[in-house]
């Protein structure tokens, strides 16, 4: 298609219907794929945008767009979607009464919707419907679901090859953010789609802070984390159900809004704790990884890692669910040597360990890195980053190496004396000189190196002895209790002096961090942005959509920037299509404007003693100044003293006199200094006016 055609037929519609001035990286030239009905497989990460791909097609295709989607309990909030931005949509599946499926018939029959969102399992049952007669576009999402090799393969997903043969004319688009090149193939040979154009969009997610803590005192880290984002939703994956529970249940009883999802909770639990973070009724969902696929919820502004994830394609997934609607999103990973093992175990005797135990390493890798994270997680996907990110913790708080050869050999000096028995805690109670009761039982306490990194707190301790591992000076004895060993480079650094660089204990670096992040208390400021928040949640919950259905964050924060205050201003903001601006557009540019009403009657209130001034200079009265202003003379009195304070050219001495003065000043030190004027007044037997007190105290207060 050629550039002008385009712009004069595929940007009128995204506007018109999602709100958006332009399209994002690919998204273009995929729906001009579509459109020539190409079959297409499109690689986008999680909230690159892939919706926009199917959607936009679907609105001027003469037929029906049917998405094939795996998860049925998701597919209501993509239709609420939809038709939030006037589009007409429906789902379809095995739950619905016949009646209700009849209905659908018809609509697709009369041409009355554009997409029909249905479950692999159900297609069976759409009869009639499955024909090029009645269907222009076949859309796949999750298409990584087709393949044994991805992560999430869903045998009901296999026996989708049969579409292009029957329906051989019909483009398909498969989508998915899975990259890797075994399933890639997989896809397109089962779909039958080999003559597919590939669409690999690049796997950075800009706006995502990525960032790496040791693990110590994880619950409290992240308490103080939430504390400081009030109202913004999360996800807390964890590695087991038990500790989605006990973390749900401490973050209450912090007076987070949190609850627990897993795979062992029934249905309706989990839909509930899922209905209830989509509709920002929960903030906060702590999850083994069950949790995720298909949540579209654009406004997840964080995702912590309780736990090491095995691998870093599922890390990558799970933190593309947070900032999705572009804005600034953080993603916390906690590392810790112990979670390293618990996944080591795990893999152990698998069919393919060495796969496995490969990609855990890479994941290690990732988060003892001393380089930019996000150029190591990017080439993980085979895509090269030039310059660093400036959007890591390794980024913004580079690493400072120092000489630790001394601290290096007092550790391994404690092993050798150990004989390579015993855990990273025991060899760190032995540096520290502890007398608890392994050691003593053990008789640790008589050796010569017990107590020989005294100076050395516990937590770096555990810091360093990581570091010492990862640069192979000891190992991890997984079959012996994790017992720590010596290894060839030992003996370099315990006799031959090799010098050993370590990086300073992190928490160093977190204090620098939070230095940067003013605290935000929990009490809300009146923003613009909070009003239109508020305002966003109520229309949700009167309409029972989702709030990020309505507009999303970035569009309220767009908002607040641009402030308009007429439907042609309102519909210039990005995610503000035609009918969100007939539906919602009054109430928000109402909003808008009483805020900023607000905000000019407070700024006229601010400036209210510089109105008085002027007319002061004008040479009026006080008593004119009051009349004119229709304000009492009190009030034009306290002006007055405001801008004498304020070094005024005021000629304060024609309103009260300097033996006055000197009196309210005795007064003023007999009765030590009163807050309130009535102790003045009382003083003085009513005989001086409130506002002269007023005054002398000013010029008191001013001359000292
Ligand atoms: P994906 O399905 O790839 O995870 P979505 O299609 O849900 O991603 O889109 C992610 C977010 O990006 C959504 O909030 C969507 O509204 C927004 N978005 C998509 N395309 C554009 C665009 N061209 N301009 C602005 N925002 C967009
Ligand atoms: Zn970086």
């Amino acid at each position: 298609m050629l550039l002008k055609e385009t712009q004069e037929k595929l940007l009128p519609v995204l506007k018109k219907y999602f709100g958006y001035d332009s399209f994002r990286d690919q998204q273009q030239k995929i729906v001009e794929s579509v459109l020539s009905k190409n079959d297409n497989l499109v690689i986008m990460p999680t909230g690159g945008g892939k919706s926009i791909c199917f959607q936009l097609p679907a609105l001027l295709f003469e037929g029906l767009t049917l998405v094939i989607s795996p998860l049925i309990a998701l597919m209501k909030d993509q239709v609420d979607g939809l038709n939030a931005n006037g589009i007409s949509a429906d789902f379809f599946n095995s739950s619905q009464e016949s009646h209700e499926q009849n209905a659908i018939f018809d609509k697709v029959i009369n041409k009355e919707i554009k997409l029909l969102y249905v479950a692999p399992e159900s297609l069976s049952l759409l009869g009639n419907i499955l024909t090029e007669q009645y269907i222009s576009c076949i859309a796949i999402d999750e298409a990584h679901c087709i393949s044994s090799w991805g992560h999430d393969f869903r045998p009901s997903y296999q026996q989708l090859g049969f579409l292009k043969q029957s329906l051989p004319n019909t483009p398909i688009i498969a989508l998915t953010a899975t990259a890797d090149k075994a399933t890639r193939q997989d896809i397109i040979q089962q779909l039958n789609i080999v003559n597919a154009t590939q669409f690999l969009s690049s796997f950075d997610r800009k706006n995502i802070e990525l960032e790496v803590r040791p693990a110590n005192d994880r619950v409290s880290q992240i308490i103080k984390f939430i504390n400081k984002k009030p109202d913004e939703a999360g996800i807390i994956y964890c590695l087991s159900r038990k500790s989605t529970e006990q973390l749900a249940l401490k973050l209450k009883q912090n007076g987070i809004s949190a609850a627990a999802y897993h795979a062992g909770l029934n249905f309706v639990e989990r839909t509930k704790t899922q209905e209830d973070f989509i509709y920002d009724k929960t903030q906060v969902v702590c999850a083994t990884i069950a949790f995720g696929m298909g949540i579209d919820k654009s406004n997840v502004r964080w995702v912590i890692h309780y736990n090491m994830p095995k691998n870093i394609e599922g890390y990558y997934q799970e933190i593309g669910r947070c900032g999705r609607d572009g804005l600034k999103a953080n993603a916390l990973l906690f590392h810790s040597y112990s979670d390293v093992i618990q996944l080591r175990k795990f893999i152990s005797g698998v069919s393919n360990e060495d796969v496995q135990v490969a990609k855990l390493e890479r994941m290690k890798q990732f988060s003892e890195a001393t380089t930019c994270r996000r150029k190591i997680l990017l080439s993980y996907f085979g895509e090269l980053l030039y310059e660093n990110c400036g959007n890591c913790d390794v980024c913004i708080n580079p690493p400072q190496f120092f000489n630790g050869t001394i601290i290096a050999q007092k550790a391994l000096s404690v092993i050798t004396r150990l004989k390579e028995n015993e855990a990273t805690g025991i060899v760190i109670d032995v540096l520290r000189g502890a007398h608890n009761a392994t050691v003593l039982d053990k008789k640790y306490d008589k050796l010569k190196s017990h107590g020989i990194g005294k100076d050395i707190s516990w937590r770096d301790w555990q810091q360093y002895i990581i570091q010492l591992i990862n640069q192979g000076y000891c190992e991890v004895a997984f079959h012996k209790n994790n017992a720590l060993q010596l290894t060839g480079f030992s003996k370099k650094v315990l006799f031959e002096n090799e010098v050993v660089n370590l990086t300073r204990p992190v928490e160093i670096q977190e204090q620098i961090i939070n230095k940067k992040e003013p605290k935000t208390t929990k009490a809300k400021k009146d923003t613009l942005f909070e009003r239109l928040r508020k305002l966003r949640q109520k229309i949700a919950l009167d309409e029972n959509i989702p709030a990020y259905l309505v507009f999303s964050d970035a569009t309220l924060k767009e908002m607040e920037r641009a402030r308009p205050m007429s439907e042609a201003d309102l519909l210039e903001i990005n995610g503000v299509g035609q009918r969100k601006l007939e539906v919602y557009g009054d109430e928000f540019i109402a909003e808008i404007t009483s805020f900023m009403n607000e905000k000019v009657e407070k700024r006229k209130k601010n400036d209210t003693h510089k109105v008085t001034y002027e007319l002061y200079k004008e040479g009026l009265s006080i008593d004119e100044i009051a009349e004119k202003r229709n304000l009492k003379t009190t009030t034009i009195f306290s002006h007055l003293a405001k801008l004498y304070t304020d070094g005024k050219d005021i000629d304060i001495y024609n309103f009260v006199t300097k033996d006055e003065v000197e009196q309210v000043s005795k007064a003023k030190d007999e009765l030590e200094s009163p807050q309130a004027l009535k102790p003045y007044f009382e003083y003085f037997n009513a005989e001086i006016e409130y506002f002269k007190i007023r005054l002398a105290l000013t010029i008191i207060d001013k001359e000292g």
